[in-house]
């Protein structure tokens, strides 16, 4: 109950300074800058370069990313989720609306789309449960799309996980704090058992948080049809590759 008062207090405040912000600064595309754009042309050509990567456990044994996590699509991506950027709420609920129509996997019956789950402590450092109100326009997307039975269930909860963000800390150390962290918060009845779930998830590096949800899914009697993200962590080097110049390359150049 607190919680949730602190969690609406945090969004409030949040979304009077991001209204602010936007009376003083005219938004440029959370990607490139380009002006008057929320997400620019090329930006959301990058973001329709989809990756697919092994996701076992799940009925088609993969999961779907919009684009890469590097350049434009990283900058993207974290002016939304960790800068307040909601507006990008509208073009990426079309982009993962499109990229799980197109993936050829949905067979007309009933979807319950799950998002990923957030501790509370993002939460309330977001203001918001950013993937659930992403599902949820992806939702609306995919009803006007004509997909008509569609049901949006934040069946996944964090059980006493510390939470930070991707980028705050390598991909392995945050899937060891999930570990075991990941609860479904109620058991498959008759009309879950009846439709496909899909996970919803912002980013994917290792694949080892995303894999800790479906078996919680899967404990809790769901069948999980895939996953749809926007980006995916291409394999970093170990090693940084010289360049020609002698100068080391960036893993993630802009
Ligand atoms: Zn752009």
């Amino acid at each position: 109950m607190l919680r949730d008062v602190f969690v609406r207090l945090a969004s409030t405040a949040a979304a009077l300074a991001r209204l602010a912000r936007d009376l003083m600064i005219p938004r440029g595309c959370a990607g490139c800058d380009m002006p008057d754009r929320v997400l620019c042309g090329d930006c959301t050509a990058l973001m329709t370069e989809h990756v697919r990567f092994d996701l076992p456990g799940t009925l088609t044994g993969e999961g779907l990313a919009c684009g890469a996590y590097r350049g434009p699509v990283r900058h993207a991506v974290l002016q939304w989720k960790d800068h307040g950027d909601e507006e990008c709420d509208g073009p990426f609920s079309r982009l993962l609306a499109d990229l799980l129509t197109g993936s050829g996997r949905l067979d007309g019956r009933p979807l319950l789309l799950v998002p990923a789950p957030s501790t509370s402590r993002s939460m309330h450092e977001r203001g918001r449960w950013h993937m659930r109100q992403l599902t949820v326009r992806m939702a609306s997307r995919l009803k006007r799309d004509g997909y008509g039975d569609i049901a949006v269930v934040p069946l996944l909860r964090t059980v006493g996980a510390g939470g930070k963000s991707v980028q705050m800390s390598g991909a392995a150390q945050r899937a060891q704090r999930l570990d075991g962290h990941i609860a479904v918060t109620r058991r498959a009845n008759a009309t879950g058992e009846r439709r496909q779930v899909v996970l919803v998830d912002d980013i994917v590096t290792s694949g080892a948080t995303m894999r800790y949800c479906v078996d919680a899914l899967r404990r809790g009697g769901y069948d999980v049809l895939t996953a749809v993200v926007l980006a995916h962590t291409p394999l970093r080097r170990v090693d940084p590759e010289p360049a020609a110049d002698g100068n080391c390359r960036s893993p993630h150049p802009r």
